[in-house]
């Protein structure tokens, strides 16, 4: 029987080290802050960004809210990006996806100044990963990143397949398993045979938005389960994108969902803001 992936527990750790570091920011008079951008009334939206809001100010840094009714244009939301780039006291900014239509979202998110950019999801940040360059990156694959180190299990050579290839999590999950030096697999819609592929996966990152697509007899014996999904069953259950009970059989780890990788990106939120601060990152 796997061992449990515990998200909350390693979330906590990140957020502790966080806090290091903004008390250490905190001598050089720098206090960190995240702004962030909410438009609409999306219910679900409110509450992650109500809860990045609550991560900030437990751990000392500022955030600044802007909620902006659905029917702004797009061009009043670069602008209202473009200002954000230009205050100092704003070191993060987050834009809550998905944007209503018809704002051009993808020009909202390009907008922002690649040194503030915390969701990684500029072409910029996107292309520093790429490079292998200094940057910062997405945050759900960074916290899947270092639920993985928590195992301690080594990437170097192992075969790790990743399912689904969006920019928020597939491709760059993808690149940073490469850089860590496991041998990639990148599974999509077209793949055939997915299960086969799944097979050969040391570790394993499901990330579609299909409940219990990865079924678990799929998993091999001892793998590393990381499941990126959050899909909400008719009866109001929230499963993964892995049938987790077979899965867990199998393999050594596997992440829990709730309670895996979710609050692992707010913790990387918080981290991404705090490093932005520090100015580590390059404009
Ligand atoms: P997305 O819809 O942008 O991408 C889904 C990907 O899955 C696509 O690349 C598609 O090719 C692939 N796919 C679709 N059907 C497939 C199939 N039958 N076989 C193989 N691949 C298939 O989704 P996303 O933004 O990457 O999110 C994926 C899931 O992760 C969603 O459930 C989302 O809610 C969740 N998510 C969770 C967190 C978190 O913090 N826990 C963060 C981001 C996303």
């Amino acid at each position: 029987m796997g061992e449990i992936l515990d998200g909350k527990a390693v979330a906590e750790r990140v957020r502790a080290e966080v806090g290091g570091r903004v008390a250490a920011l905190a001598e050089r008079g720098i206090v960190p802050g995240l702004a962030t951008v909410l438009v609409g009334d999306d219910p679900a939206s409110r509450v992650y960004v109500g809860s990045k809001e609550k991560g900030c100010a437990a751990l000392g840094m500022r955030s600044f809210g802007h909620r902006i009714a659905a029917d702004v244009t797009t061009a009043e939301l670069v602008a209202l990006v473009e200002e954000l780039n230009a205050r100092p006291e704003v070191h993060g900014i987050l834009v809550q996806l998905p944007l209503p239509a018809p704002i051009d979202a993808d020009a909202v998110i390009q907008a922002i100044a690649p040194a503030k950019d915390v969701d990684g999801l500029t072409v910029v940040s996107q292309g520093r990963l790429l490079a292998g360059r200094p940057g910062l990156r997405p945050c759900t694959p960074l916290g899947i990143m270092r639920l993985i180190t928590e195992t301690g299990v080594p990437l170097r050579g192992a075969g790790a397949v990743v399912v689904g290839r969006s920019l928020l999590v597939g491709k760059p999950i993808a690149l940073m398993l490469l850089e860590r030096h496991a041998t990639v697999t990148l599974c999509h819609s077209r793949t055939r045979d997915l299960g086969a592929v799944v097979r050969g996966g040391d570790v394993v990152v499901a990330a579609v938005g299909r409940p219990e697509l990865v079924r678990g007899e799929w998993i091999r014996e001892g793998a590393l389960v990381i499941d990126v999904g959050i899909n909400r069953t008719a009866d109001g259950r929230l499963v993964g994108d892995v049938e987790f009970a077979t899965a867990r059989t199998r393999a050594a780890w596997i992440t829990p969902v709730p309670g895996g990788v979710g609050p692992m990106t707010v913790a990387m939120l918080l981290a991404n803001t705090a490093a932005a601060a520090g100015a580590g990152i390059a404009a």
